[in-house]
């Protein structure tokens, strides 16, 4: 089972992600190492022993519906009650509300820890810190003072509804409407599919954040307004009152995460028995409902990420237990009796450190991204700027890679169990089917590719970027400075891994400038990818530098050694590769 990997997450935020040089310049309030590894320390006992033992109900029976109800899996209500009286639900909340406003950083530390236990449990919580981040930046003072404390402190959960039908990946197309009903109020009509814990047992309330069009809205994404709808009213004394109009009528039978509902959900319908419309408070102006989403979804992005490497960590540690047990063959270095563990294999070791570093690599991605979320925050000015623009870089960089390297460990994860992996009860297949919907939802990663090479990548005019691959050579000059050869070679493959970062990189921006769109959205997947391996190698180098042990040094090599090779092939992918696409394309039977 899960034993959240306290001492490496807290070695990470410190040393990777820059925690410890925040705190020493006093940009992250009055939080101190201490404070902080009490947390992560308590958050990583709640983690491994009140969640994840609920990890295998929830998938093997999961919620279920009955008439407009759902029933969470054994043991989420109750758990969902201790975590929040915990106060785990307001860590990053604002501190006028009942929040503890700790920054993203560790946020995303203990986001980890809750997604490793039970991914299908994490997500409820991940939807509602969404809903308090977009509600206190752009809800009025009234609407904040109706639903934050209880939204805050997690007796009250939210949910984010953008997807229908024919509006997945373009919103454009969404047809939800929102009317006013004359006394500042608005009444909501239409149907959302695939809406995470839109309707459950674990709370009193839900907050529903919908999209939806107001009448006479002009066409697409700039006719979007964001609307709170509350699951029962709420009155002037903060108590309940009647049931909205706003309706869970199926939840999805899925590949994985059985255990969170995915609803499809109805508003404004009748099915309270009242005039149909389902009663609406518009969250920031009219019209500019994408803008008031995009802040939910910024800190979703973060959040989905770091359930790549909450899948990824979780599954490391079940294949590593399993090669430990599991007896076949007899590896030429091993002195026992009989059979050796699997683990003596060098094939299978590759497998399990390749898995291992993909999971410290993405965490680090992640983790940086929070930090640079908390420094734009801290900063003012120019230097507030550049951090943001450092956050719109990494988010999509994070999105992908951490969630991609996410299947591919779990899947790997899988095949170290050779035959138990295809087999339910070991729970190896699980991590699998859970984590692959990481790179699906919160924009799918093949949005996230388009977003860093159009809109990331001309950040400044190309600036931002260059500023960010100069930090990582940085690392690489540093590791060159060492006195000892535990990083081996990793330098010359870090190096050489950049030079394919650069060289792609040029090759976009040149692309985006000549009107090669079609071209640089071609490569756009293999881009994010080659940057995501060199990054990731970047902040393994800098773990390896922080420790005095020379373990992370090793584990560094190892990925620059043996994974980085990829990146020049991938370099060659995205400048090379578009012409044959854009022939071959004719094979598609595209008319
Ligand atoms: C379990 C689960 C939970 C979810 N939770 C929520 C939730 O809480 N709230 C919510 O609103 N939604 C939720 N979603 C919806 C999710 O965000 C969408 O499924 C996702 O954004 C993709 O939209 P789509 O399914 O319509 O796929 P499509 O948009 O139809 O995409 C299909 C494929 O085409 C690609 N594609 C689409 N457009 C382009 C383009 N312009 N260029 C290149 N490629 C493109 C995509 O990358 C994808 O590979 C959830 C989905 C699932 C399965």
């Amino acid at each position: 089972m899960y034993r959240a990997p306290v001492a490496e997450i807290s070695f990470a935020l410190k040393n990777v992600a820059g925690m410890s040089a925040a705190l020493s310049n006093g940009e992250l309030g009055d939080l101190s190492e201490d404070l902080v590894d009490a947390v992560l320390e308590e958050a990583g006992r709640f983690a491994s022993e009140e969640i994840a033992p609920l990890n295998t109900g929830a998938d093997q029976i999961g919620a279920k519906y009955e008439n407009a109800v759902v029933t969470t899996a054994p043991g989420f209500k109750e758990t969902y009650k201790a975590w929040i009286e915990g106060g785990w639900n307001a860590i990053a909340g604002p501190e006028e509300f009942g929040g503890q406003d700790l920054p993203y950083m560790m946020a995303a530390a203990v986001g980890e820890m809750w997604n490793s236990g039970s991914m299908a449990f994490g997500l409820c919580p991940l939807l509602t810190t969404g809903a308090v981040e977009a509600l206190d930046m752009h809800g009025s003072d009234e609407l904040k003072s109706m639903f934050l404390e209880k939204l805050v402190s997690g007796e009250w959960t939210g949910t984010m509804n953008l997807t229908e039908p024919q509006a997945g990946s373009d919103l454009s197309a969404l047809k939800t409407r929102a009317e006013p009903a004359g006394d500042g109020t608005y009444r909501v009509f239409g149907q959302k599919i695939f809406i995470t814990f839109g309707e459950h047992d674990m709370a009193d309330n839900i907050c529903h954040l919908v999209l939806a069009r107001l009448p006479d809205a002009p066409a697409g994404t700039r006719g979007i307004s964001l609307f709170l709808v509350p699951k029962f009213l709420v009155e002037e004394d903060g108590s309940l009152g009647s049931r909205n109009d706003a309706f869970c009528q199926s939840i999805e039978h899925k590949l994985g995460i059985h255990g969170s509902p995915t609803c499809v959900m109805i508003y404004g319908d009748g099915f309270n028995g009242n005039e149909p419309g389902a009663v609406a408070y518009l969250i920031g102006e009219e019209n500019r409902g994408l803008n008031c989403m995009f802040t939910m979804m910024n800190n979703a992005r973060l959040n989905v990420a770091v359930q790549g490497v909450a899948i990824g960590e979780a599954a490391y540690q079940h294949a590593l237990a399993y090669a430990h047990e599991r007896r076949q063959g007899k590896s030429a270095a091993y002195l026992g009796e009989g059979m050796s563990p699997i683990i003596e294999h060098p094939g299978i070791q590759r497998d399990l450190l390749t898995m291992k570093s993909m999971v410290q690599a993405s965490r680090g991605i992640c983790y940086s991204l929070a930090h640079a979320m908390d420094m734009a925050e801290a900063k003012e000015g120019d230097e507030a700027k550049l951090w943001s623009e450092r956050a719109g870089l990494l988010t999509p960089i994070a999105k992908s890679v951490a969630t991609d390297m996410g299947c591919d460990v779990a899947s790997m994860g899988v095949q170290i169990h050779g035959g138990m992996g295809f087999i339910e009860e070991t729970g190896a297949a699980q991590y699998m089917r859970d984590g692959r919907i990481n790179p699906i939802y919160e924009g799918t990663n093949g949005i996230q590719s388009i977003d860093l090479v159009t809109r990331k990548l001309p950040l400044s005019g190309g600036e931002a970027v260059k500023a960010y691959i100069g930090e990582l050579r940085d690392v690489v000059v540093a590791v060159r400075g060492e006195n000892h050869n535990a990083f081996g070679n990793a330098a010359d493959a870090l190096d050489t891994a950049l030079d394919a970062v650069d060289e792609a990189t040029n090759w976009m921006l040149g692309q985006l400038e000549n009107g090669g769109m079609q071209a640089a959205l071609a490569g756009a997947s293999p881009y994010m990818r080659l940057f995501g391996l060199a990054a990731g190698g970047c902040y393994l180098a800098k773990a390896g530098l922080a420790d005095d042990t020379r373990q992370r040094a090793g584990l560094a090599r190892y990925y620059a050694e043996n994974l980085l090779a990829e990146c020049a092939a991938l370099s060659k992918t995205v400048t090379e590769g578009a012409e044959s696409l854009l022939l071959a394309r004719e094979q598609l039977n595209l008319a």
